[in-house]
């Protein structure tokens, strides 16, 4: 089995998350794809993140639809800073040895994987689909996966249509008043609403 895992803050979830998701999805013919938000990102520390409970919920219910997608709480659970080689591990546990592990990222992330913690065990256990995202360009992109290529990392570029929705982005509109409806499914922008989230 081909498994997909979207790792994440999803502070909020939204359409690009979903999007790409789809995309190497289908394009890498994966079973499934796991969503798991992270506990405490390590890459985050002296940002405010919304307490993981909350941005569970709003992926949750973003994830409802769709029945090839699904959420773990492994991160979530887990106490102290969240890496992905834990994740990995445990996830190798969990899975039949035969279950190929597909991580997605998009550009941003592609070009600081050899900062993860244990980035080499990480290019042990899982693949890597790389995805562009608007603001990011395709050559920068390409050797960037290139050159985790060259230091052990099984990662293929897949093409997408480039959706331009950020977490930031959103959160800022919250705070100024503007409308969310473009970029997130209708039961995450009701959590936001109920919540008051991101409103300072
Ligand atoms: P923030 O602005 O808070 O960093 P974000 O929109 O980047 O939020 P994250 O939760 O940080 O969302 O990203 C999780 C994963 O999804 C990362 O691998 C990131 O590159 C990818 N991703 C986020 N938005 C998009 C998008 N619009 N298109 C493709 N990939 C995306
Ligand atoms: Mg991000």
């Amino acid at each position: 089995m081909k498994l997909g895992i979207m790792g994440g803050t999803f502070d909020p979830v939204h359409f690009g998350h979903l999007s790409a998701a789809e995309a190497v999805k289908r394009s890498l013919d994966l079973s499934k794809v796991l969503f798991i938000p992270t506990g405490n990102p390590a890459h985050k520390r002296n940002k405010r993140v919304t307490e993981a409970l909350l941005r569970y919920k709003m992926l949750e219910a973003a994830l409802y639809d769709y029945t090839e997608f699904e959420i773990s709480d492994v991160e979530i659970k887990r106490p102290g800073s969240t890496y992905a080689v834990d994740t990995l591990r445990e996830l190798k546990k969990i899975f039949p040895k035969e279950t190929r592990l597909f991580y997605i990222i998009g550009a941003d992330v592609v070009a600081e994987l050899d900062s993860w913690k244990e980035y080499e065990e990480d290019f042990k256990m899982c693949s890597f689909a790389a995805v562009l995202r608007p603001g990011y360009h395709k050559e920068k992109f390409l050797k960037d996966v290139e050159k985790m290529k060259a230091l052990g990392a099984d990662i293929f570029p897949v093409e997408t249509a480039q959706v331009d929705i950020s977490s930031s982005e959103i959160r800022k509109r919250v705070k100024e008043g503007l409308g969310i409806e473009k970029y997130v499914p209708k039961a995450v922008e009701k959590i936001i609403v109920k919540e008051d989230l991101y409103k300072n």
